[in-house]
């Protein structure tokens, strides 16, 4: 816009410059006028400022090194008209100061309405128009109002005007003329022209008249019309100028618009550019990767490549094998084929001899099959012939097989009626065989007598064997028999006083193994499966292995365990024996008894119904056993003490039911482990172990008393003198087994407590009464000794019959038809 504005400056500069030009054209612009005005100005300037020495000759060179830096100039105008400049650089030789003197010079020049030069006319080119524009600026200052006025219009106007002799009404017409003739108003500046027109009005007001010449009127005329002129060709220029302007600005502005629009575009579009970069760099990634993976599928192609190529070799080689084998082939097969070719067409003509051969043949059969089947009719006829004879010959069978089969009807009659005769025979069989599970019962039950009247009572001593590292080794037993005597010596006497002899059912020396023991009493366990109810005691002092008797030692190994555990195992191995007949159900209980107190020890409950549980094995019963011990130590503190002053019994229930009737049955065992029979020094012990010992010795007298009636067969029978002889009534007496073991210790310290046990056992088993009764219930004794001997032949006869009964089943089930005529089972009876 500056250089625009710049250059429309300049332009304007230019047209106002253009008319001292043309007037410079028109005042002769020879050398020397300028040489002239150039020393006037010098001559002017120097008279203002005399401090300068320029000569008035000098050049246009010269001068314009002596004004380029516009110090002179400015100087030159503040000396005119002071405080025209207010400021400006020193005489520097700066281009910068010099061209800001001249700015400031040519503005004051503007501002006085002066023609001015241009900053470029001081610096190059003619000075023509600088010296002008000085020689205006002289003219301006000069004292001499006309001749101030005569400069205006130039050097050539002056000289026309001429006015310092008069006003223009005293102007010669001639001088007039030649104002007006001359072009010089085209020249002359509009100052000039406008002070000619206030002259001329000036001079026309001082007149009394008032009246202008004509010829004055004329040049007035003309001088205004040429102001009018330049004012109109001055307001076309602006005109112009103006639309000039307003133009360029149009187009600047659309320009801007154009670049705004540009500029907001660009920026939309570097923001969908960024984003496509994005994308593409996205792209790009995805490009890299797939790639990437190409050039490892490259790879691997090139591989795999590289294989199918070897490959392809080695199957080239292969098919050139081949190939070569076949060609090979080819020529050897058509080798054969030619051969064989060959050796068909010697074959076709052999059998084309042979076909004929063989036509010849056939003809010859051909006469030959004629003569046969003659040969073959004959032979028909003597085959028809013997047919009819092989008919009559089967008739006559028929008849001999209808006879034979009313015969086989006959005989099955025959046959159905034995069978029925065998039937009956089955059926009294039959009869037998239900007689013997009777026969079998009754047996049980004479068995049972048997017993009884050996005694329901049986007494054994068992004596225990020094413990291991006991130093003692005097033994109080001295003679122990095979049928149950016992001889104990007394160490404190001497002789025959020393010796007590006793006698028991059996006596087992410390020597004798569980087993043995067990095997005595074995037959009565079984008869509990029978419907019996059996009680075994172990009796004796503390040490003296009642428990390990009943039990076996702690841990025991099969070969070493007691009783209950014998006798459980027993149970169970005959109760699956008898299966098919009998179905038993067996059930445990587990108590002790402690001061006259029932405890139940398979479950913390208190007693009377003491906990039953039932068992299908040995190992269900050391289970329970092991709860039972297991409980009867929680119930003390010191559970070898406890188990010495307590009853311990465990009680099997049997249910018994028979198959085939259905019947029930109840029985029970029970093994009891007593309390130590040590008696009590009653002075040495006080408070609860006096009153421990008085239960004890209470109940186990009281066990003794009911033994004792029992044996005796007393009518009263004292059970309820103590708890335990009240638990075990139902199985003491009547029908009921009883067995004691009397435990003995064979140390010598141990005598008198030996001693006591053996006549506590003495009274028990009856023994003790025997000598009495035996003087005077001899007969009795007898007469029981011969039923004995009576019932002892039947069982055996029974017996006997049992082992036909059996024999005869087992033949049943071999041949029942070839003894069933030989035996009738009423024989048997
Ligand atoms: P009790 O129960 O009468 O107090 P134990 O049965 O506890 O007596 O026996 C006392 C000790 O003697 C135990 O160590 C036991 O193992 C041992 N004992 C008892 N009888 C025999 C025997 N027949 N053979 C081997 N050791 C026995
Ligand atoms: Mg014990």
């Amino acid at each position: 816009m500056d250089s625009i504005l710049n250059r429309v400056a300049k332009d304007s500069g230019r047209r106002n410059r253009s008319s001292p030009s043309t007037s410079g054209d028109i005042f002769d612009p020879s050398s020397s006028s300028n040489a002239k005005q150039r020393a006037t100005v010098i001559e002017w300037i120097s008279s203002l400022l005399p401090y300068l020495s320029l000569s008035v000759n000098a050049s246009d060179e010269e001068l314009r090194a002596y004004l380029i830096d516009g110090t002179i100039l400015c100087q030159l105008l503040n000396k005119l008209k002071p405080g025209s400049i207010p400021e400006f650089g020193g005489s520097g030789h700066s281009s910068e100061f010099g061209s800001e003197n001249v700015k400031q010079f040519l503005s004051a020049m503007d501002k006085l309405g002066l023609p001015r030069f241009q900053a470029s006319d001081l610096e190059k080119g003619s000075m023509k128009i600088v010296v002008e524009c000085l020689l205006t600026l002289r003219e301006e200052f000069m004292p001499d109002p006309s001749a101030a006025l005569l400069h205006h219009v130039g050097h050539k106007f002056h000289e026309v005007f001429q006015l310092k002799h008069g006003g223009y009404a005293d102007l010669p017409p001639s001088k007039i003329t030649e104002m007006m003739k001359s072009n010089s108003l085209d020249i002359a500046p509009t100052q000039s022209l406008l002070s000619v027109v206030n002259e001329i009005l000036d001079e026309s007001i001082e007149r009394k008249n008032g009246e202008i010449p004509h010829r004055v009127a004329c040049l007035l005329r003309k001088v205004v019309q040429e102001i009018e002129r330049r004012i109109s060709t001055q307001a076309e220029h602006l005109r112009t100028q103006n639309n000039l302007f307003k133009t360029r600005e149009e187009k600047y502005q659309s320009r801007i618009r154009v670049l705004e629009a540009l500029a907001t575009g660009t920026c939309e579009e570097t923001q969908i550019v960024m984003n496509q970069l994005q994308h593409i760099k996205n792209a790009k990634s995805k490009m890299d990767a797939e790639k990437r993976n190409e050039d490892h599928d490259v790879v691997r192609l090139m591989k795999e490549k590289d294989d199918h190529i070897q490959e392809i070799a080695a199957l080239k080689q292969e098919l050139e094998i081949a190939k070569k084998a076949h060609e090979e082939r080819c020529l050897k097969m058509e080798k054969e084929a030619r051969n064989t070719q060959q050796k068909l067409e010697h074959k076709l003509k052999d059998i084309e001899i042979l076909l004929k051969e063989s036509e010849e043949r056939m003809k010859e059969l051909e006469t030959f099959s004629e003569s046969k089947s003659q040969k073959w009719s004959k032979k028909e006829n003597v085959y028809q012939i013997f047919t009819e004879f092989q008919l009559g010959a089967l008739r006559e069978l028929k008849f001999a097989s209808q006879s034979i089969k009313q015969e086989v009807v006959k005989t099955q009659r025959s046959y159905a009626e034995e069978f029925n005769q065998l039937g009956a025979k089955f059926r009294a069989l039959d009869h037998a065989a239900a007689n013997y599970s009777a026969v079998l019962a009754e047996n049980r039950k004479l068995h049972n007598e048997v017993q009884e009247l050996k005694g329901n009572i049986r007494v054994y001593c068992r004596i225990r064997p020094f413990l291991r590292g006991q130093k003692e080794k005097q033994s109080v037993i001295e003679y122990i028999g095979e049928n149950g005597e016992l001889v104990v010596v007394n160490p404190s006497k001497q002789g025959k006083e020393g010796r007590r002899s006793f006698k028991f059912n059996t006596v087992y020396s410390p020597a004798s193994t569980q087993a043995q023991v067990y095997s005595d009493i074995q037959p009565f366990v079984q008869s509990v499966l029978d419907g019996y109810n059996v009680c075994i005691f172990a009796y004796g002092q503390t040490g003296s292995g009642k428990t390990y008797t009943m039990t076996g030692p702690e841990g025991a190994s099969e070969e070493s365990w007691g009783v209950n555990f014998r006798a459980l195992n027993d149970l169970f191995r005959i109760s699956q024996m008898r299966e098919n007949t009998f179905k038993y159900e067996i059930k445990v209980q587990m108590m002790e008894i402690y001061n006259e107190q029932v405890r139940d020890l398979l479950s913390s409950d208190a007693v009377p119904e003491a906990s039953m549980f039932p068992v299908n094995g040995t190992t269900d019963v050391l289970d329970l056993m092991d709860t039972g011990l297991n409980n009867r130590a929680k119930g003390s503190t010191a559970m070898n003490d406890r188990s010495s002053r307590s009853h311990s019994i465990l009680t099997i229930h049997v249910q018994g039911k028979d198959i085939k009737s259905g019947s029930l049955m109840h029985s029970s065992l029970h093994l009891v482990d007593l309390a130590g029979s040590e008696r009590v020094d009653r002075s040495e012990v006080t408070g609860d172990r006096l009153k421990e010992a008085q239960h004890i010795n209470k109940s186990l007298s009281a066990l003794g008393d009911v033994i004792s009636a029992l044996a005796q067969k007393n009518a009263h029978i004292p059970y309820r003198n103590s708890k335990l002889t009240q638990v075990l009534q139902a199985s003491l007496g009547g029908q009921a087994k009883t067995l004691m073991f009397v435990q003995l210790n064979p140390e010598v310290a141990s005598y008198s407590e030996s001693m006591s046990t053996l006549k506590f056992a003495e009274r028990a088993s009856g023994v003790e009464l025997g000598a009495a009764r035996s003087s005077k219930d001899g007969k009795d004794i007898r007469d029981l000794m011969e039923q004995v001997a009576s019932l002892k032949d039947t069982i055996a006869t029974k017996d006997e019959e049992i082992e036909q009964l059996q024999l005869l089943k087992d033949q049943k089930n071999v041949s029942p038809e070839a003894n069933g005529a030989k035996r009738s089972p009423n024989s048997f009876r």
